[in-house]
């Protein structure tokens, strides 16, 4: 893919999920669904929340990563890895168009990870 068509789809990606949050955020903020039922009713809401509020701080760590991504297009060192420098496999970043990290990179920091534990 080349660079255009990889900011293209970037962009596109990011798009999306912003349309996504919008709607996660009209919720918490009630649009739809006014908070007035009785107690049993509003924990459950409440709960609800706690979920929607996780998926719009995922969905916006995300967002920032897919920039990053636009901004290593743009200075050059797109498809490089933050760790070791090497080449991130084509395939890898076809996948995930944000990672920064090679296989071998990802892999050992998982592995650094689980042994912490
Ligand atoms: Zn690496």
């Amino acid at each position: 893919m080349n660079d255009d068509a990889l900011r293209e789809r970037l962009r596109a990606r990011i798009r999306e999920i912003l349309v996504r949050n919008a709607k996660i955020e009209s919720d918490l903020r009630r649009e739809r669904t006014p908070l007035e039922g009785d107690w049993d009713e509003n924990a459950i809401l409440l709960e609800n929340d706690q979920v929607l509020e996780a998926l719009d701080a995922d969905n916006r760590a995300h967002v920032a990563q897919l920039r990053a991504a636009l901004g290593r297009l743009d200075d050059g060192t797109y498809g490089r890895c933050m760790r070791c420098d090497g080449k991130i496999a084509p395939a890898r970043l076809e996948a995930m168009p944000e990672v920064t990290v090679c296989i071998g990179c990802a892999r050992d920091a998982e592995a650094a990870q689980r042994t912490r534990r």
